[in-house]
């Protein structure tokens, strides 16, 4: 597979996905974190606030004026309706963001947009050359999951629940990182290899 001038990369939540992200950019690749982007979209003074307070109302914006995401997360899950006006706020937003962050781009310089979701959401499909899973065991998830954040165990596998499955991610990929019992080094190597074949080496 030639270099993709936009490159769509996914994974399921602590699969390694922002770690591979940053080797990339280390590599020379433009990275657009739409997660980021979404956070920093529903932070204190963000664009999506006004219409988030509009929308959900005061109780979901905390004292610094930021989203209250554990009071959204839960109204997420528990309530569609409520999940999709939230999509439908910020995906716009969050597309317009990307757009400008995308255009930064130097010539013939790898645009990588880092999307969590790429897989449900479908409508990324068309807008990258190549998806580039990174694949793990869920179980993999979960500890590096705990270990990072302090989540009970439960709380991560309902996250995982509510993501495409791993044979999903799979079927849609174009490249494939296996990020299972392998150290940091190991996919620094990994990742390294797979942007020499992209670039002829
Ligand atoms: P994601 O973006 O997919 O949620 P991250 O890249 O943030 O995942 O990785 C989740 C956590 O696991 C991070 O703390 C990261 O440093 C760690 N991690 C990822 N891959 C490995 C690995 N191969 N070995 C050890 N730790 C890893």
């Amino acid at each position: 597979m030639p270099a993709p001038a936009r490159l769509g990369l996914t994974g399921g939540i602590g699969s390694g996905k922002s770690t591979v992200a940053g080797l990339l950019a280390g590599l020379g690749a433009l990275v657009v974190d739409t997660d980021a982007i979404s956070r920093g979209l529903s932070a204190a003074g963000g664009a999506a606030i006004p219409a988030l307070r509009e929308t959900f109302g005061d109780a979901f914006i905390d004292v610094t004026g930021a989203l209250d995401r554990a009071s959204m997360r839960e109204l997420a899950f528990r309530d569609p309706g409520a999940k999709r006006r939230l999509e439908q706020l910020l995906h716009p937003l969050i597309g317009q963001e990307t757009v400008r962050q995308a255009a930064l781009a130097a010539e013939g310089q790898m645009i990588v947009f880092d999307v969590p979701l790429l897989v449900e959401s479908g409508r990324w499909r068309a807008l990258v050359d190549a998806i580039l899973v990174v694949d793990c065991s869920p179980a993999a998830q979960v500890e590096r999951v705990v270990r990072r954040s302090g989540l009970p165990p439960a709380e991560v596998e309902r996250i995982i629940a509510q993501q495409a499955s791993r044979e999903q991610r799979l079927a849609a990929a174009d490249a494939v990182i296996h990020n299972d019992g392998l150290s940091i080094a190991q996919l620094g190597t990994e990742v390294e290899a797979l942007w020499a074949g992209w670039h002829g080496g």
